[in-house]
């Protein structure tokens, strides 16, 4: 049974909630969206830091040398969708993360999880951190120490809770500006509407100017118990031109092959490789055409 609380601090700065973290050491948690933290609360946990008083809710474009996304650790996955839609359009992203944030659970779930929750506590159905992956975002922490920025490839190499160190709050999200031509997409299987992800997935996109695949980047969740990338796969498909739906099976078989997966009472390992096979090509497809039109000059 989890321990009672014994405080909940609402810090207005960030050096303020860095020491609250800090003097409380193990039995203090930073307090974001509130819904795996008041579901699963550890024993230990006895003291709550609530972030939302530290101005990390915003959602910017970044200026040069940064051109792109800032994303505020604290912006909701239903804020970020609609930022996505409007004025976020100026850091050049394409669909794809807009769709994950849109895929979470419920309307009234995306209404309080963070951004930053999402990606601190990975679970296996968890929707945002396959997008951020990738689109190789990188992940700015702040601690006791300063400030660090993390790639993606580290951050979620193991349980990004373990990649931050103890007291370190993520503070921003930073996505590059995709280069003209790009186009992404993000699919996800589930049971039912609400129910956690049977497997998801993210492709993103690169067409050169005669229409070949300069870049191409997949992300796997839901699958096993953290998200992961195919390099291989996605590297299958550089260099082709216009694929159709030949190269496509095809990627998607490479994909399958390469993924790991695991069973569980949702299905069973050789159910969810056959669907990375299926979500695979579908997300690329739509990615591709998607390129093909920003390559014409329409909206990525
Ligand atoms: C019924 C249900 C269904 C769900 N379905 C989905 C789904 O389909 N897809 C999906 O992606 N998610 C889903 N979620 C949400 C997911 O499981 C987590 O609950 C959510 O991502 C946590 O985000 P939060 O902002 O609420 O974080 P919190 O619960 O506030 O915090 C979670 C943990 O992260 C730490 N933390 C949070 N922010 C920071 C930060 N900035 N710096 C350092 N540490 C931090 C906290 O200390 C805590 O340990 C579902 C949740 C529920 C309850």
């Amino acid at each position: 049974m989890a321990a009672e609380l014994k405080a909940l601090f609402r810090p207005r700065s960030m050096p303020e909630a860095i020491e609250l973290l800090e003097a409380h050491g193990d039995r203090a948690r930073p307090l974001a969206g509130g819904t795996a933290l008041m579901v699963g609360r550890s024993p230990r946990v006895e003291v709550l830091v609530d972030l939302g008083l530290l101005g990390l809710d915003r959602l910017e474009v970044g200026a040069e040398p940064e051109p792109g996304a800032r994303i505020g650790a604290m912006a909701t996955a239903s804020s970020l969708a609609r930022w996505l839609k409007g004025a976020g359009r100026g850091a050049g992203l394409t669909e794809l993360l807009g769709e994950a944030a849109e895929s979470i659970g419920s309307r009234i779930l995306q209404n309080h999880v963070t951004v930053g929750g999402n990606c601190v506590m990975v679970y296996a159905w968890s929707d945002l951190p396959v997008a951020l992956w990738c689109l190789d975002a990188r992940f700015v922490a702040e601690g006791k120490a300063g400030s660090r920025t993390i790639g993606a490839d580290r951050f979620f190499a193991e349980h990004p809770s373990h990649v931050l160190g103890s007291g370190e709050i993520l503070t921003w999200i930073l996505v590059p500006r995709p280069p003209r031509g790009a186009g992404g997409a993000y699919l996800k299987v589930t049971r039912n509407a609400t129910d956690h992800g049977l497997a998801s997935a993210a492709a993103q996109v690169v067409l050169g100017p005669d229409g070949s695949v300069l870049t191409a980047r997949l992300a796997l969740g839901a699958v096993r118990g953290l998200p992961q990338t195919l390099p291989t796969a996605a590297a299958a498909l550089c260099g082709q031109r216009a694929p159709g739906p030949e190269q496509l099976a095809a990627i998607g078989r490479a994909a399958a092959e390469e993924a790991k997966v695991t069973a569980d009472f949702r299905a069973g390992a050789e159910y969810r490789r056959d669907l990375v096979r299926t979500i695979v090509e579908d997300a690329l497809e739509r990615a591709l055409a998607r390129a093909a039109r920003a390559r014409q000059g329409g909206a990525a």
